[in-house]
């Protein structure tokens, strides 16, 4: 196992979306909606199916609702968020799901505009005045950034770098749990800190979380997760030396286990569980 490789499809960026930027403004005729209340993206439901609502730009006209904000096309057909006010009565046809729950029920692409629509709604709501001075914030045209109108600040849609990284020794994962888990088992996983490169960021925190020291160290793949703002990146490596000590405040186990003692992982949305899958596979292939 000197080079590992990813098996998993290749990142794909010809997803039939184009994203735009402000001020761009909505074309007639019929859109694809990503509007959210409460957290929850609204949607058409028949009976047990759920899909994207399409309509014309009148589509929230009855509904108290943010400023239209115009995401891109989806294979031509605008995107267009919004956020709908907590306490206004949807159709009978609607309803709001989660983002997590969505994974499952929905096309890969269409999940992906709906955790973006998500965060510049979120970024809207949160930027609308100054950090510094209190003045209002105005769009910066050619992106979602937002500028003082007063003073020089300025700022943008927050994405925050996280590392995930799969571990092996052999035949065996390395595996952490937190209190609160349950069964389920996770990957070490970990924020960037300032100042610090992914790989030194990889290093420190399966030092810190499980004593130990790695090498071969290989980038897999990245993942959006809009929980609220990460960025995950996800790597393997292999254990070098070090005695397995799991960090006192953080997780209360880490632990070895091959393909025959895994135990509960992460759910399928994860980025862990795409890379205990492909390790899986790759063991299966032996
Ligand atoms: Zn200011």
């Amino acid at each position: 196992m000197e080079n590992i490789t990813s098996n998993t499809d290749t990142p794909n960026t010809n997803n039939g979306f184009e994203r735009l930027y402000p001020p761009m403004p909505i074309p007639d005729g019929q859109a694809i909606w990503f509007p959210f209340q409460k957290h929850k993206l609204l949607v058409k439901s028949q009976g047990q199916h759920i899909s994207l609502l399409q309509g014309e730009k009148t589509l929230l006209a009855n509904l108290k609702h943010d400023e239209l904000l115009y995401l891109g096309n989806l294979n031509g057909m605008p995107c267009i968020a919004s956020a709908v006010d907590a306490e206004e009565h949807i159709p009978a046809n609607w309803q709001g799901v989660g983002l997590r729950e969505l994974y499952s029920l929905m096309d890969g692409i269409e999940y992906t505009i709906a955790t973006y629509a998500s965060q510049i709604i979120n970024w809207h709501q949160t930027s609308r005045y100054c950090p510094v001075c209190g003045s209002p914030m105005a769009s910066v045209p050619g992106g979602w950034g937002r500028r003082c109108t007063r003073g020089d600040y300025s700022g943008y849609p927050p994405v925050i770098p996280a590392m995930i990284v799969l571990i092996y020794d052999g035949d065996r994962i390395l595996l952490s749990h937190k209190p609160g888990w349950g069964k389920r088992y996770g990957l070490i996983a970990g924020f960037v800190e300032p100042g610090e490169t992914l790989e030194e960021c990889v290093h420190r925190e399966v030092k810190e979380e499980a004593g130990i020291e790695i090498d071969n160290l290989h980038y897999i793949k990245s993942q959006p997760w809009p929980f609220p703002n990460q960025l995950m990146v996800g790597f393997t490596a292999r254990y070098k030396s070090g005695t397995l000590q799991p960090q006192d405040n953080e997780l209360d186990d880490v632990r070895w286990f091959t393909r025959e003692t895994l135990p509960e992982t992460p759910p399928n949305i994860s980025l862990a569980y795409m890379l205990i899958s492909d390790w899986l596979n790759k063991e299966q292939d032996k």
